[in-house]
């Protein structure tokens, strides 16, 4: 039996990584994993608990006690935290400005990166999952790594398009998420050795998928 096909989708915020891995597991009929929204939703129970964001010890205590439930449907993604729907206030103010704080702590990372991986062993028609640490930290054996990437300008405008918001607004956001990804100390955000770069900037949604699902025909 051929193992399922497991596909790594890497890149920095407004890359087009949702889009794109959602398009590509919908075409390709795999299941679907945002790691990103898994951090989100354990920022959403940390503020939900009133958990000092700058309490790192006590964000690590609380963190046990958070159910995450990811939906793995492309068609139908969503989130959960234990009985909660938490897939729109996840993607609030609020949260975003918390998620770096809470994504940095070791021990967060140590028990979500254990559930992702639980969730792949379990998707057995195979899986797109995207993130920050999916090909280098979570999931170094996958079929294929794609490290997206996209000039600043172009993630800007794109996020700020999706979400309805102020382009200069969106910029400085991205940027300082951006650093804060990168220099923490715990999996920071970093291309794996063996990850196809694709750079977005002057691509659409449909030539980025189509692009991949190349790739992954000449695996
Ligand atoms: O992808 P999205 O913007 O929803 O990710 C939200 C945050 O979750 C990121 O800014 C990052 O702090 C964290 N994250 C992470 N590792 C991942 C996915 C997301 O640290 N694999």
């Amino acid at each position: 039996m051929t193992s399922p096909l497991v596909i790594a989708i890497d890149g920095p915020s407004g890359s087009g990584k949702s889009s794109v891995s959602r398009a590509v597991a919908r075409e390709l009929g795999l299941q679907y994993l945002d790691t990103g929204s898994m951090y989100r939703a354990m920022t959403w129970f940390m503020q939900d608990q009133n958990v000092d964001l700058d309490d790192p010890q006590a964000i690590a205590s609380y963190a046990k006690q958070a159910q995450i439930l990811p939906s793995t449907n492309p068609s139908a993604p969503g989130i959960h935290v234990g009985p909660i729907d938490v897939s729109q206030p996840i993607r609030g103010d609020e949260v975003t400005a918390g998620v770096s704080r809470v994504s940095a702590v070791p021990e967060v990372r140590a028990l979500l990166v254990d559930l992702q991986r639980e969730v792949v062993a379990a998707a057995q028609e195979g899986i797109v999952a995207e993130g920050r640490d999916i090909g280098p930290v979570v999931l170094p054996n996958a079929s294929l790594k794609i490290f997206l990437t996209a000039d600043e300008d172009a993630r800007a405008i794109r996020r700020a398009a999706e979400n309805g918001e102020d382009v200069q607004a969106t910029q400085e956001q991205l940027a300082s998420r951006d650093k804060a990804d990168s220099t923490r100390k715990a999996s920071p955000l970093v291309q794996a050795e063996d990850a196809v770069v694709v750079d977005t900037t002057h691509m659409n949604l449909q030539e980025v998928v189509d692009h991949i699902i190349t790739l992954v025909r000449s695996l």
